[in-house]
């Protein structure tokens, strides 16, 4: 996760998917789930799929009760946090001493910690690259286990790699708008299409299918099958929608416009 820790210290050292690193984070090292607690959690739009499934709640709700709104800093862009609870070690509202409770579902951020990366941070210097670098925080004891990994590895073990690649489409919007001019400024209307699209998943849905979308724009009916039923699917469409919104690509929109 991305600590906002005053003493954690951002390893300078750019990583690559094939640099080494010894690590192990297991349940009877005495820093267990330390570092659960204040935390700044930034949740990718498959993060909430995972996690308000996993909670039995809709989008709506989820955002309701666990995020806090941002703006993410060089985009513009409306993004949400983890919202940490209101107690003297700011802890994540899903920690226990016993470990995470929504451990399989846990956030992105979450799995690759103590790795962070470039498209969900915002390092300096990356130029528009990814690359990964380490959180290194003074009670984490990960460090001094034995343990060696890849980063490859790393990722792999900790389920990252399905994340990624369900988000891609969305960290890139980010990475795209970070390089705009700071003048360009978004409208309020294109922000809300930005957050309802990315996180409220069953919002978006209902705009979709409740509105008039469907006679303005003719999609194929298998895919209108696959986006009623499959919540990723619906994810890809938002997010292909976007596109169409913010940089009038995605042709599929502008072809099938009636
Ligand atoms: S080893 Fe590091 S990652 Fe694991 S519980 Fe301790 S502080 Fe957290
Ligand atoms: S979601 Fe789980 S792993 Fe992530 S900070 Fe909370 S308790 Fe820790």
């Amino acid at each position: 996760m991305t600590s906002s820790d005053k003493e954690a210290c951002i390893d300078p050292v750019k990583y690559d998917l094939n640099s080494h690193f010894k690590f192990k984070c297991h349940k009877d090292i005495s820093c267990f789930t330390k570092c659960c607690r204040g935390i700044n959690i930034i949740l990718t739009p498959y993060d909430i799929i995972r996690l308000k499934n996993c909670l039995d709640l809709s989008s709506e709700e989820f955002l309701a009760i666990y995020t806090t709104p941002q703006i993410l800093e060089k985009t513009d862009l409306p993004v949400v946090t983890l919202k940490l609870l209101d107690d003297e070690l700011t802890s994540c509202p899903f920690v226990r001493d016993e470990g995470c409770l929504v451990y399989k579902d846990r956030p992105t951020t979450c799995r690759y910690y103590p790795l962070g990366v470039t498209t969900l941070s915002h390092q300096e210097g990356s130029d528009g690259k990814d690359f990964y670098f380490f959180v290194k925080e003074p009670h984490c004891q990960g460090f001094e286990e034995e343990k060696e990994w890849t980063i490859k590895e790393w990722r792999h073990d900790q389920g990252v790699d399905i994340h990624d690649e369900i988000n891609a489409e969305w960290t890139g919007f980010l990475v795209r708008k970070r390089s705009f001019p700071v003048n360009i400024k978004l409208t309020e209307k294109s922000k809300e299409m930005f957050f309802m699209a990315s996180y409220n998943i069953d919002k978006f849905k209902k705009f979709i299918f409740e509105s008039s979308f469907l006679t303005k724009y003719k999609l194929d009916e298998k895919m209108i099958e696959k986006i009623k039923s499959d919540e990723i699917e619906l994810l890809k469409f938002a997010l292909e929608w976007l596109k169409f919104v913010f940089y009038q690509t995605g042709k599929k929109f502008q072809a099938e416009q009636k």
